[in-house]
């Protein structure tokens, strides 16, 4: 260990991996109850990166009992909204002090590149943090003119109080880990709820590293909890805590519906952002010169592993030919390599799993009839990379047209009616993102209508902003993150009703 970055390159992300990483619980950075650790991978080398405490249902329940603690009888409670909005403030300026750092532990546990990881996961952490902060203090119920119908003459003042949930498990996967964090605390700091969040064990150290940040801005000890660990365990134990008021859990839709099942027992509150088989549907009359480099980034920023990423590519018949070897063409351009070498386009998948998995989506796809017309293989035998791959001669019902294959490939297919794609482009258990290229206004905005998504891009892809909710119609998920439509999800609302009688 240590040697994945060298001191002279960045020391304080060398001292970070290099003694074993322990979990937050109540303040205090502590060994798991158990003594175990487990290993974070470089997935660019394949080789150990740090040891990090394992937690298991133990650990959860100390976070637990501290994340309750500080909700029923913490401090937290009782400072005002905008002292709440100032501290998560205060953690997004640290965050962004340490862009290179986090950059760095990003990259290196992750595989993304150094680069997009300075320009994007860290500025869209921090900005998430601020938008969140903003809305601590504009959090608001309503006064509301009641009749009762069975109480004539009778004047009652009513009205409503929007109340933190409470105790908040939080669950987030590996893909984006900052800024799935982000996400997931940001919304549930400022409505005032406390938090055990469960990073992912291929990525639990930019959480880590931010849990430090947190302490530095000031939160009161028990404010966030956070226990790295493996899902089955201390993810399991999180879900179906009874003492937790609600769960936030990012990943897979077949995790997802674990949860569900888990949290069943208390009837907790869930929210759930799934996975995804995103159609980006170009018509002919789009600008290819923003459409074929659109589609392409569409389906290979972060290496295909997003949720939302446009993995079923639509392309109108008379121009399918030059967009489909258009896109073929940008994938051939994608440089390959380790996350730090500044030359790198693409790093590699985050773990052998993953690597495994897409390999495997990729022979379902040929021994169903697909053709790769650029990629269809491992690349290199060191490390977890994958040809950036598009696929034709696919059909509606082979594997890797209808499901989620989470990595740097697209299926595409033409289309030659207008009217013929919408039920196609539809025809998904998922409904988290969709995309459609065109010049025609009409169309746009009429397709983007009828798209069955909780996210419908036009003319772009993979725009977020912490002001526009994100989430998931059918398997994709319950519940928006992002925007103000999160922050239903880390409230409910109280009616208050006084007689107002003489
Ligand atoms: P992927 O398959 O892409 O790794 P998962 O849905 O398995 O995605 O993982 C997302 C998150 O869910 C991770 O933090 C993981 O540890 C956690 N997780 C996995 N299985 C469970 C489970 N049974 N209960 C709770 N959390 C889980």
């Amino acid at each position: 260990m240590g040697i994945a970055v060298s001191p002279q390159i960045h020391p304080q992300v060398a001292d970070f991996i290099e003694k074993p990483r322990k979990m937050l619980i109540n303040g205090n950075w502590v060994s798991a109850a158990s003594g175990k650790t487990f290993p974070t991978y470089n997935p660019a080398t394949g080789e150990v990166l740090a040891q990090v405490a394992e937690g298991d249902r133990e650990d959860i329940e100390q976070a637990v009992k501290a994340a309750r603690k500080a909700f029923d009888h913490g401090p937290w409670r009782k400072m005002t909204a905008s002292e709440r909005g100032r501290l998560i403030w205060k953690l997004a300026d640290l965050l962004e002090a340490h862009t290179e750092e986090f950059g760095y532990i990003e990259s290196l546990d992750n595989g993304k590149p150094l680069g997009i990881a300075k320009a994007a996961d860290v500025p869209l952490a921090a900005d998430l943090f601020r938008y969140m902060a903003g809305w601590a203090t504009k959090i608001e119920g309503n006064t509301i003119p009641i009749s009762v119908p069975y109480t004539p003459g009778a004047k009652y003042l009513a009205y409503t109080l929007r109340e933190p949930v409470g105790v908040v498990g939080q669950i987030i996967p590996w893909n984006f880990p900052l800024l799935m964090a982000a996400w997931k605390l940001g919304p549930a700091l400022a409505t005032g709820c406390t938090v055990v969040l469960k990073p992912a064990e291929q990525t639990p150290l930019s959480a880590l590293r931010l849990g430090e940040l947190i302490m530095e801005a000031g939160f009161p000890e028990g404010v966030v909890n956070i226990v790295p660990g493996y899902g089955e365990t201390a993810g399991a134990a999180l879900a179906a805590h009874p003492d937790v008021d609600k769960v936030a859990f990012t990943g897979s839709t077949e995790v997802g519906k674990l949860i569900v099942h888990a949290a069943a027992g208390n009837l907790k509150k869930v929210s759930l952002e799934l996975g995804g088989k995103s159609p980006n549907v170009v018509f002919k009359d789009a600008d290819l010169d923003a459409a074929i480099p659109g589609s392409a980034s569409a389906i290979f920023f972060n290496h295909g592993q997003c949720c939302c990423a446009g993995s079923r590519l639509y392309v109108e018949k008379s121009i399918y030919d030059r967009v489909v070897e258009g896109v073929a063409e940008q994938a051939r351009k994608i440089r390959l390599g380790s996350g730090l070498d500044p030359e790198t386009q693409m790093g590699p998948l985050v773990s052998k799993e993953q690597l495994d998995r897409v390999c495997g989506y990729l022979e379902a796809g040929f021994s169903e009839g697909a053709k790769a017309i650029t990629g269809g293989h491992q690349s290199g035998n060191k490390g977890y990379f994958v040809e950036p791959t598009v696929l034709v001669n696919t059909q509606e019902n082979m594997k890797v047209v209808k499901e989620e294959i989470f990595g740097p490939v697209v299926a595409a297919m033409p289309f030659s009616d207008p009217e013929e794609i919408l039920p196609r482009a539809n025809d998904s258990t998922y409904g988290l993102a969709a995309a459609v290229w065109t010049r025609d206004i009409n169309k746009a905005h009429r397709v983007a209508e009828q798209l069955r998504a909780g996210t419908v891009w036009i003319n772009c892809y993979n725009i977020f902003d912490a002001a526009l909710p994100f989430g998931g119609y059918k398997q994709s998920g319950w519940g928006r993150e992002m925007g103000h439509d999160v922050l239903n999800l880390y409230t409910q609302t109280k009616a208050v009703c006084a007689n107002l009688a003489a």
